[in-house]
């Protein structure tokens, strides 16, 4: 892919600027670890000056009518689209994705932004019968103000129109800190935004040192709320942190999903969907099966399976459009990876496919899909997010057991579960206790349908009408008449 040394700044007040003390850092591609760009290493003094920006341009966009703000976000998304072309290639360069990936996301990404242009004219608020023939009950809603955002690199678009979609809708201006492997990314979208007419100072980009710009979003009392994706260990430091100011939060953060196989499944279709949410973005998903469910009674014939379509799997760069995963983001992932197949092998898990690093590209983080068997809790691949290409089997006898040990971790983000069986698929759904479902589909994610965690995956919603109540505030007024 050709997106190569751009040299870009931070995006405030509608302005392209350097960092006040001059300082950048590079950004590099994972395929190869070439200078994709060099951005601005920002710090506290940007940061508070992007929140001056948002601050100073509330007033404005919370008086536009919905319509208004609605017309401009559907304007961004059309550019977004526009450039899909443009924008896939930045994902690939910065986060290593395929382009088929890339331009998914892209897709992905526009689509938050067109749900949301649309649901933001749907705010109602509420009249309540009152007590006393004298007095009225009204409720009405109100954005809460200014949105820090803080976003992970695995989405580095998506993730940022989810929340910005919502809050822009609704009428909050925002200041993003996107991911230091995926900055140029969240700039040209914001650049998109601002080409598309969405005025200066509503949607500012900061980026360098994660915990100077976090203290200013959790200190600065002009911060209505903080939205953050990314892993529960920096979500439990903002949460730490908003204590003493009562920040809101909200938070979505790591997954350890569990995937179910009952012997009642469709088979076929049943690998095809752990197929996709297990090695979708190269393995990298908060929602991607962290651990394989299979009944004992159809065991060998799905690993027979899993082995022969992980087998099928193309690993490569973005110029085979064929690839079907690319590197994985930096060697600390790759070394995570080895450390959860040695840990697991080493307590008698079998290492079934896969695994190996790929050396023809030797500056990249390649990795073959791989596959183990015989998982148990007492491994690290069970307790942790892998966050790669690695499929962990376990077995189960029954419906109890499965549902069981699939809830045995502090995490609650998402599950799936394959079935024929109407009435076991409705007892799962009632019984797993994640914030989504799938149930024989392994990709459920939607604009229009809420996505967030229970438990230590988070704290708050995504996506649908949830997503935009997120960033609304709730006022109650009572009015007593002169009779
Ligand atoms: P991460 O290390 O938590 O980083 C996420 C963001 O937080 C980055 O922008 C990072 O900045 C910033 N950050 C780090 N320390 C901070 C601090 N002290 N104060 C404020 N911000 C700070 O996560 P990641 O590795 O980028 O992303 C992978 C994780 O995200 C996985 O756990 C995945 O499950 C989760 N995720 C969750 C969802 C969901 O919807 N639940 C979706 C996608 C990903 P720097 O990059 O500059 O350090």
């Amino acid at each position: 892919m050709t997106v190569q040394n751009i040299s870009t700044g931070m995006i405030i007040n509608g302005k392209t600027v350097e960092a006040a003390d001059k300082e950048v850092f590079e950004v590099l591609n994972p395929a190869n670890n070439q200078i994709v760009g060099v951005v601005p290493n920002g710090g506290k003094e940007d940061a508070e000056k992007a929140v001056n920006a948002a601050h100073g341009a509330f007033p404005a966009w919370k008086r536009k009518t919905a319509g208004e703000r609605s017309a401009l976000i559907q304007k961004w998304h059309d550019l977004l689209l526009d450039r899909k072309e443009e924008m896939a290639k930045i994902l690939v360069a910065e986060a290593g994705k395929t382009i088929n990936d890339a331009r998914g996301e892209v897709d992905y990404a526009a689509s938050f932004l067109s749900w949301f242009a649309e649901e933001g004219k749907r705010v109602y608020g509420e009249t309540i019968p009152a007590s006393t023939t004298d007095k009225r009950i009204l409720v009405i809603n109100e954005p809460i103000g200014v949105v820090g955002v803080i976003t992970p690199w695995n989405f580095p678009a998506a993730s940022i129109t989810k929340k910005i979609g919502a809050a822009l809708a609704v009428g909050c201006p925002v200041v993003i800190k996107p991911s230091e492997y995926t900055p140029i990314a969240a700039l040209k979208l914001a650049e998109l935004a601002i080409e598309a007419g969405i005025p200066k100072g509503v949607v500012n980009v900061v980026m360098g040192r994660a915990n100077e710009i976090g203290e200013v979003f959790l200190q600065d009392p002009r911060i209505k709320m903080i939205s953050f994706t990314g892993s529960t260990k920096v979500g439990k430091i903002l949460m730490r942190g908003a204590a003493d100011t009562v920040t809101k939060l909200s938070l979505e953060l790591g997954g350890n999903a569990p995937a179910i196989v009952f012997d009642d499944a469709d088979l076929d279709r049943a690998v095809e969907s752990v197929m996709a949410t297990k090695f979708r973005n190269s393995g990298q998903t908060c929602v991607c099966a962290n651990r394989i469910f299979v009944q004992e009674s159809i065991a060998d014939q799905f690993l027979e399976k899993m082995i022969d379509q992980v087998s099928k799997l193309k690993v490569g760069t973005s110029e085979d459009p064929d690839a079907d995963l690319g590197p994985l983001i930096n060697e600390d992932a790759y070394a995570k990876i080895q450390k959860h197949i040695q840990d697991a092998v080493s307590k008698g898990a079998t290492l079934e496919y896969g695994g190996d690093r790929i050396e023809e590209y030797e500056n990249g983080y390649f990795v073959t899909p791989c596959i183990i068997s015989g998982v148990n809790e007492e491994m690290e691949v069970w307790n942790e997010e892998t966050f790669g290409p690695l499929a962990p089997i376990i077995t189960f006898k029954d419906e109890e057991e499965a549902v069981e040990r699939a809830n045995n971790t502090p995490y609650g983000l998402a599950s799936y579960a394959f079935t024929e069986n109407l009435s076991r698929a409705v007892r799962l759904y009632e019984k797993l206790d994640t914030g989504i479902v799938g149930i024989n589909d392994g990709l459920p994610a939607a604009a229009q349908a809420p996505f967030g965690g229970r438990k230590e995956s988070g704290i708050g919603l995504e996506g649908g009408h949830y997503g935009l109540e997120e960033f609304l505030e709730t006022k109650y007024v009572s009015i007593k008449l002169h009779e």
